[in-house]
């Protein structure tokens, strides 16, 4: 087991989580927060960030890359798919 398996509670970085535990807690980390208000990061609910602080979130978010990275994927898929063009 390293250290990987845990992560920094957004609500609280002195809180250290177990990855598979932080959907849980955050839920309850939320109803007691009583700083500003963040928002939830599409691509992964255990991310939850200032509005303000987003878009720099999505720069560096793993799981807004693995989303894209797939799409990007399908895209390269359909187009080797679709039938040479006979002229
Ligand atoms: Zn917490
Ligand atoms: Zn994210």
């Amino acid at each position: 087991m390293g250290d990987s398996q845990y992560g920094i509670c957004p609500y609280d970085s002195s809180h250290r989580i177990l990855l598979f535990r932080m959907p849980v807690h955050i839920i309850k980390c939320a109803r007691n927060y009583k700083g500003p208000p963040l928002e939830i990061c599409k691509y992964n609910a255990t991310h939850r960030i200032k509005a303000d602080l987003m878009e720099q979130h999505l720069e560096e978010c793993a799981d807004y890359k693995k989303f894209h990275e797939y799409e990007l994927l399908q895209k390269a898929f359909q187009v080797r798919k679709s039938p040479p063009r006979s002229e």
